[in-house]
């Protein structure tokens, strides 16, 4: 790696030891290798266009070109809990992520998320890639999304998280997630 690699990558707070060097390897296999070894950044693929630059993020954008992918992609990749939580008030469930799933259900109700203030926790799940379950596990419900929207701060806050689905839908589908990406 050059200076600039390293600066860029201590930036980010991403160990040198962890960065494999893939540029030989065609792109499906480069981006099964870091999905497997759950890298963050690489090198890998042709240099960006733009700018020559080396280090790709899984997804196959220049991460120095795009380095907010970093913090989604780190979102993604971070342990912690898949939770469901469920409002009578609403007859809604939210999916969402914590690392204290009983501390965030608390805070839901606190700040009258999605307008309720009776958020009780139903079901957890835990995971190395929590991000990435739920965000598999809310594509997998879209069609039971509801438009919510709650203050904070004395602003409108849209509550994007909620679903209209039965608890037993809802645990299939982060089942499934959880099963998609070989973690059960
Ligand atoms: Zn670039």
């Amino acid at each position: 790696m050059n200076k600039i690699e390293r600066d860029f990558i201590a930036h980010h707070g991403i160990p040198a030891s962890s960065i494999e060097d893939l540029s030989g390897l065609p792109r499906t296999e480069w981006r099964q290798r870091m999905r497997s070894t759950n890298a963050l950044v690489s090198i890998a693929g042709a240099p960006c266009r733009a700018f020559g630059h080396r280090l790709r993020v899984s997804g196959g954008q220049c991460a120095q070109c795009n380095p907010h992918s970093l913090g989604y992609t780190r979102r993604h990749r971070s342990p912690g809990f898949v939770y469901v939580a469920f409002s009578t008030e609403l007859a809604c469930r939210k999916v969402g992520t914590a690392v204290d799933p009983r501390a965030r259900i608390e805070l839901l109700s606190r700040e009258k998320y999605g307008g309720a203030v009776d958020w009780v926790l139903e079901a957890s799940f835990q995971t190395d890639r929590a991000g990435d379950v739920e965000t598999r596990a809310q594509r997998a419900l879209k069609r039971f999304r509801q438009d919510g929207s709650y203050r904070k701060e004395g602003k409108s806050i849209n509550a994007k998280e909620l679903f209209c689905a039965d608890l037993q839908q809802v645990r299939k589908a982060i089942r499934k997630a959880l099963r998609d990406i070989g973690r059960e």
